[in-house]
């Protein structure tokens, strides 16, 4: 075994602490990777705290695992040792169901994809630990590969942040001609301002107040308004072919749907505590469609990356030490971060 350190929450709801474990030798397809930089997603915070039932402890978090091959195993073919790769939300899946066998492993239908943390090996009772830490082990068909021209921190939310606003922007196929509407500018929607407008989309944000305005333009977004204001509702109707919804707090979703024109599509990405409340006329007219969308599979996130690389695009980031951890989840919960913490493992 691999002697591994890293930052772990001991139990439901205590704070995150030094952790040491051990990661598997390398099997002939595995690719050890020392890692240089891990984000802060906020789903590691809900499920360190238990938030949506099952979490098991202790649990190191982190899925947006940003580094270096150290070492490979005898049959990988697809990196070699120096090469800057990443991992996003699992390290495997069953890979022959209809799902997997289509690049849609986060929708594996035979036991789900094994997540990267918080979940358990393909065997049923390997824990599995996350990025949080100085090293994982994972097989070269869940590892990615990071464009060069990309810098390691800024690239490490692309995993989970990126991939998540990636995947529906193409699947609904945002580009040239299309409205585009992010709502919430946080580490989620800044990612899809970025993407959308780089796609070539017309970008509106749609945040509580404007006090980010000038931020979402540096982003890339054509417009910007505050849904605190009942004017904006009035003045966007019928306006967009699509909205991402990011935000996981409650809100009239019926509000926004009505922001979509004939055949728009509001794709929901954001958890929030409680069921919305949907009412059938906003749908009924202007035969819209509400839908949802989880972070991508693996053809797809190397997709997003290298699209990513081609723009020179990556995630803004306030990095840490890892001792910061605590401290920045409380950030998080306040929002109070533009727009992602990652941690930088040489902290360890
Ligand atoms: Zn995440
Ligand atoms: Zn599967």
């Amino acid at each position: 075994m691999i002697p591994a350190k890293g930052y772990a929450a001991p139990k439901v709801k205590a704070e995150l602490g030094p952790f040491s474990f051990e990661r598997r030798d390398p099997r002939p397809n595995d690719v050890v990777i020392d890692i240089k930089f891990c984000g802060i997603c906020h789903s590691d915070i809900h499920q360190a705290r238990d938030e949506w039932g099952g979490s098991t402890f202790p649990m190191v978090p982190g899925h947006e695992i940003a580094g270096v091959v150290s070492r490979v195993g005898g049959k990988v073919t697809k990196y070699k040792v120096g090469d800057k790769v990443g991992v996003g939300c699992f390290v495997n899946s069953c890979r022959h169901c209809e799902n997997c066998t289509r690049g849609l492993e986060q929708y594996c239908l035979d036991g789900g994809a094994t997540l990267t943390y918080n979940g358990f090996e393909r065997d049923g009772k390997t824990p599995t630990y996350g990025g949080y830490s100085n090293q994982i082990v994972v097989d070269e068909n869940y590892v990615l590969r990071v464009p060069d021209n990309l810098p390691l921190d800024g690239v490490a939310p692309l995993f989970c942040a990126g991939i998540t606003l990636y995947s529906p922007l193409m699947h609904w196929k945002a580009g040239p001609g299309k409205k585009v509407a992010i709502v919430g500018l946080g580490g989620l929607g800044h990612m899809g301002v970025k993407i959308a407008h780089a796609l070539g989309a017309e970008v509106t944000v749609l945040s509580q107040s404007l006090r980010k305005e000038a931020d979402g333009r540096r982003l890339g977004a054509d417009n910007f308004y505050a849904t605190s204001d009942p004017a904006t509702f009035k003045k966007l109707q019928r306006y967009f072919d699509l909205i991402i919804n990011t935000v996981s707090v409650e809100m009239d979703w019926n509000a926004y749907l009505n922001l979509l024109k004939l055949d728009g599509s509001m794709v929901v990405v954001g958890v929030p505590e409680k069921p919305a409340c949907v009412a059938a006329f906003p749908l009924i007219m202007f035969r819209r469609s509400l839908a949802g969308s989880a972070i991508g599979g693996i053809k797809e996130t190397q997709e997003m990356l290298d699209f990513c690389g081609k723009h020179n695009l990556t995630s803004d980031v306030e990095v840490i030490p890892i001792q910061k951890v605590n401290e920045a989840y409380e950030r998080v919960i306040k929002s109070d971060v533009r727009y992602r913490f990652v941690i930088d493992m040489a902290s360890l």
